[in-house]
């Protein structure tokens, strides 16, 4: 069986016409992944017996007659920030590596109703703080395209376990862009969407006013489908809202795909000529290639302006370490798998004194165990943010990076007057190197530049793959480039739409890693 290119729709019409059983699926992925896993790092806990018994369950019922959902049968790779039930959710932090969750979080519940598949839970950035995915505690994931570079992060071990083919579609999670600049490095559909249309009951939290579950898929259509699953109001998260079927259309789309369709292009981002700077050449050319294609399908293209857009980077990074400062401060090395947790053997909490600590020794304990528990970004992001939040700073930081949120929010609202969609580049760059930005953080923090504003505005996004290009210090290297598409609040079916014409047209997302046959 050649899984590699099947779809979700390839399998479940598979699975409909007995072309295999959904055991044999999960079978060969779960070969795949023993296979590449120990090269790439995308998966941090293999749930063969969880796979193998749901796809039972599923053959059983092929086997009674009873209809099958749109993800029945689908296997599946899990972020670990969404918790599962009795299996490990560890962030990719230290401090739970020994933390079973005690329930589902509700887009696993909503998985589950359909008999999905869950194949294991992948390697991120701890709490999904990074671009690289080189801050996990359980070591970086490797790019299948270029084994030396990085897949991009945070939800870089869902990326790569799509795009090695160790999964059909995957969940991640993105705060800042951690499912759109992974999926642009990784050669992948990307999809974000409208805060609030998918619950974040279950999903640990990073920065809750940013954070929001997403898709990866090699094609549109299956984020989609799987998008049209997980959405949807969920009592157990105040923020959600859920995103029914063109929610947020005011002008019907139908299925004329691009015709018509006005996309603006913003100006800060690419400069007037497409001369900014920090963009990579090869990036610049596939996107204006994607752009052009879009076009060439009916779309009218203009540049527009978002003014305060430059600034939506500073602001991100003054309003999220100041929510992680306040989330990650449940962590103390006692709840969550910690000392009461079943395995007591792990180094962080190897202080020789392993009983619940009397009072006098609380703080020196608390230190001790978020010293050893957290890595340095964690830690970085702690002390910004407590400084940010603190009386005498508030006003200067953490109130003007809200204040600047409206503003950058206005903008958009602004641009979606005149125009249906905004397209640039996902990532300023392709995928670098293992180890070239990983003791600079501002550097990482600029490849998140343009996928930063639409989470601080909670927009709904999306990254195409539109080509491949020479990374600037390799000229043999051919690595994938993303095209995002911005739509206003609530309006996914409009990037369905044109991601759909657009894959239509193309065939970027077609091609697979060609250095997996050298792993
Ligand atoms: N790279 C960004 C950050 O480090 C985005 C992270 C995310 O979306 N989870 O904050």
């Amino acid at each position: 069986m050649m899984i590699e290119n099947l779809t979700i729709g390839k399998i479940h019409e598979g699975l409909l016409h007995k072309d295999f059983s959904a055991r044999e699926l999960a079978q060969e992925y779960l070969g795949r992944i023993k296979k590449y896993n120990p090269a790439l790092n995308a998966f941090l806990t293999i749930t063969e017996k969880e796979a193998l018994a749901s796809a039972q369950e599923v053959d059983n019922q092929i086997a009674q007659g009873l209809p099958l959902k749109s993800l029945t049968g689908v296997p599946a790779a899990v972020k670990d920030v969404i918790i599962t039930k009795g299996i490990r959710t560890t962030a990719s932090a230290k401090i739970l590596e020994h933390y079973t969750p005690p329930y589902d979080a509700t887009v696993i519940e909503k998985l589950q109703e359909e008999g999905y598949v869950l194949l294991g839970k992948t390697n991120c950035d701890e709490f999904a703080m990074g671009a690289s995915n080189e801050n996990s505690a359980f070591g970086s994931v490797k790019n299948p395209w270029d084994a030396t570079r990085v897949p991009g992060g945070s939800s870089g071990g869902s990326a790569v376990a799509v795009a090695a083919g160790l999964a059909p579609y995957a969940l991640g999670s993105d705060t800042g862009g951690s499912i759109r600049q992974p999926a642009s490095l990784c050669g992948l559909v990307g999809l974000h969407c409208t805060y609030g249309s998918i619950s974040r009951y279950g999903l640990i939290a990073m920065a809750s006013s940013l954070d929001q579950i997403g898709v990866f898929s090699r094609t549109v259509e299956e984020a989609e489908t799987v998008f049209n699953v997980i959405q949807g109001n969920d009592p157990r998260d105040a923020t959600s809202i859920g995103s029914p079927p063109n929610k947020g259309e005011t002008r019907p789309l139908a299925e004329r795909g691009c015709k018509g369709l006005k996309i603006g292009i913003p100006v800060e981002y690419v400069g007037k000529n497409w001369d900014a700077e920090g963009i990579e050449e090869g990036v610049k050319i596939c996107v204006r290639e994607a752009i052009e294609e879009l076009e060439g399908l009916g779309a009218v293209v203009t540049m527009i302006p978002l003014p305060h857009a430059p600034l939506a980077l500073s602001t991100y990074y003054i309003l999220v370490p100041s929510e992680v400062s306040s989330n990650l401060a449940r962590y103390d090395g006692m709840r969550y798998g910690g000392v009461n947790g079943a395995d007591t053997s792990a180094s962080f909490r190897d202080t020789g004194k392993r009983d619940v600590p009397r009072q006098s020794a609380l703080i020196e304990w608390y230190e001790n165990m978020r010293t050893r528990g957290l890595g340095p970004e964690s830690k970085r992001r702690i002390m910004i943010g407590t400084y940010a939040l603190s009386a005498g700073y508030y006003d200067a930081y953490y109130k003007k990076a809200q204040q600047m949120r409206t503003l950058i929010r206005d903008d958009f609202n602004q641009a979606f007057k005149e125009v249906d969609l905004i397209a640039c580049p996902t990532s300023p760059t392709v995928a670098f190197k293992i180890g070239e930005k990983a003791n600079d953080p501002l550097a990482m923090y600029l490849a998140d530049i343009f996928t930063v504003a639409v989470n601080v505005a909670g927009l709904p996004a999306i990254s195409l793959p539109c080509g491949f290009a020479p990374a600037p210090d390799d000229p043999q290297s051919n690595l994938p480039i993303g095209l995002q598409l911005i739509a206003p609040p609530f309006s996914e079916s409009r990037l369905f739409h044109a991601g759909k014409a657009f894959q239509q047209t193309t065939d970027h997302h077609l091609k697979t890693p060609l250095s997996m046959s050298v792993l």
